[in-house]
């Protein structure tokens, strides 16, 4: 881990200008204050500076924003065709095509993250769900179903959008998890109520002015940045909304859930993950340790798919350790706008306490670090990427969800170990395998219980890939067409002729 000095990238006017001034809600197509008054800080967590102020919505502003959802499914949006709803989709993907650089520094400054990674991943994957999920709306077919209770009916199946759906968003990829859940809902016809994460609010608002650019109704999509507790249980519990879709915590979901029963709403959740990357004797030695580096430290180990528990064949264990924990020492930590940083920030002093904290259980339970193992730097919420060996299947850095730069390296030494150590967790989001055997491969594959298996490759995601976990993983799967099924409800006609 290295650090070094250089300069920032000069933020774009539009940003400047943008960070100027508090930033409202979106209720019903218009920008305005919450009804309390209140704001909140988003801070710049490589300095702790705040970047600007925001209105926080509490229940009085989600009812606002829930009513004028209703309003607008009932009216403007149910009248447009398939055809209506995909160009503005595919409008809306142009303009922020178009903003990419002023969106990819909101990104970094917001978030945290490297620019460049912005630049090159969450805003053209967020240009791409949106493109991809505009071609689906007018495919969104029922079937014809012969019936044994007689010739003379004749049944088939509408798909019919939910209706008012609320879309509960965490922090680390603030501006894809948005697209990622607004590209379905709108393609199947449903209107949205979006809560951004209290410490990353900024790339969602920005992106609310584009839909009256690209010619949405007003209401069709509504933005109430606020804190969880308040505005956040607010959204799941109301009566009025239809459908809600979580991505955040096992625990917070397990809160939705509840919260969902009042009016036994649909919920879709996107949890936690402690992913197992495993190494196989036989693989590609160097593209296995590049791999299980990125598999880790990409942004910053905030991946609910981060391969976070490192499962290597005894033969290559040592090689495969020394070769990340040797990668995890060259990356260069600083803000995420300077253009030499390879990693940012945490995104707060919050996850910088949990993650530092659990780096201090690991080594009071007897792990070692390889490489890093503390926080790195006084100021901004840096920590050191790190790689934990000699620890053993109990220990609370191997079983809970750490959310940061830390890899806890299992050595093994035949297939079924590892496919049975790769399972033992509450967990089934992602998985990775490095081999060269096709044969273990499709296995292995098989065996592995998680949403996403990727074989040599980690982090590889597509908009038509469905995507979701198993276990306590979550429910139901964001992209490809598995999306577009989890927005809309199955009508029966049965007709007697
Ligand atoms: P979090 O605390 O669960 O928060 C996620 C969202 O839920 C935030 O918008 C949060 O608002 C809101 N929230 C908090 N308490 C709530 C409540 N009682 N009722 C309704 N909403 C509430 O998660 P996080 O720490 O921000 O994000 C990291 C977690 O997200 C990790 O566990 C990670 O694995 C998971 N994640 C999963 C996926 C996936 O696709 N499976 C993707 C990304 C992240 P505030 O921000 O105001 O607290
Ligand atoms: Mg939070």
């Amino acid at each position: 881990m290295q650090t070094e000095s250089s300069t920032l990238v000069a933020r774009s006017p539009q940003v400047t200008e943008f960070l100027s001034k508090p930033r409202k809600l979106l209720i019903g197509g218009k920008w305005v204050e919450a009804k309390s008054g209140k704001t909140f800080k988003t801070l710049d967590p490589a300095t702790g500076e705040v970047l600007a102020h925001v209105c926080e919505a509490d229940a009085a502003d989600i009812d606002e924003a829930v009513k004028a959802a209703r309003a607008a499914f009932n009216g403007p949006w149910s009248k447009l065709t398939p055809s209506q709803r995909s160009r503005l989709l595919w409008k809306l993907a142009d303009l922020l095509e178009q903003h990419t650089e002023e969106f990819a520094q909101l990104e970094s400054l917001d978030n945290g993250k490297p620019l460049a990674v912005a630049r090159i991943a969450d805003v053209p994957l967020a240009v791409d769900n949106f493109r991809y999920m505009g071609g689906w709306c007018s495919k969104i077919e029922g079937n014809t179903i012969p019936l044994s209770a007689g010739n003379n009916f004749l049944a088939y199946t509408l798909r019919e959008p939910v209706g008012v759906v609320a879309q509960i968003i965490p922090w680390n990829f603030p501006l894809l998890m948005a697209v990622w859940k607004l590209g379905p809902a709108l393609a199947a016809g449903c209107t949205v109520v979006l809560k951004p994460a209290e410490q990353t609010p900024l790339t969602a608002l920005r992106l609310g002015e584009l839909f009256a650019e690209a010619g949405f109704p007003d209401g069709v999509v509504n933005i109430v940045p606020g804190f969880g507790e308040t505005a956040g249980a607010a959204l799941a519990a109301h009566p009025d909304v239809d459908k809600v879709a979580f991505t955040g915590s096992t625990e917070v979901g397990k809160l939705i859930v509840k919260a969902a029963t009042g009016n036994l709403k649909k919920v879709t959740l996107e949890l936690g993950g402690k992913s197992p990357n495993i190494v196989m004797g036989d693989a590609d030695v160097e593209v296995a340790i590049a791999g299980a580096a990125h598999a880790i430290f990409f942004n910053h180990g905030q991946c609910c798919v981060a391969g976070s528990r490192l499962f290597v064949h005894e033969k290559l264990f040592d090689q495969v350790v020394e070769g990340v924990a040797a990668k995890a020492k060259k990356i260069r930590l600083g803000h995420g706008m300077d253009s030499g940083t390879q990693m940012g920030p945490l995104v707060s002093d919050e996850q910088l306490a949990r993650v530092t904290d659990f780096l201090n259980s690991g080594v009071s339970e007897g792990a070692r670090a390889a490489a890093g193992g503390a926080r790195h730097g006084a100021q901004g919420y840096f920590v050191q990427p790190t790689v934990l060996v000699d620890v053993q299947p109990h220990m609370k850095v191997v079983r809970e969800e750490i959310f940061g730069p830390v890899v806890t390296a299992h050595p093994f030494k035949t297939l079924d170990d590892v496919h049975i150590a790769a399972n033992d967790t509450i967990y089934g989001l992602g998985a990775g395998i490095w081999t060269r055997d096709l044969s273990i491969a499709h296995r292995l594959a098989a065996k592995v219980k998680a949403g996403t298996v990727w074989v040599n490759c980690y982090n590889v995601f597509d908009a038509a890939m469905p995507f979701g976990g198993y276990k306590q993983s979550g429910w139901g799967r964001e992209m490809g067409h598995n999306a577009i099924d989890l927005y809309t409800e199955t009508k029966s006609v049965c007709i007697k002729l």
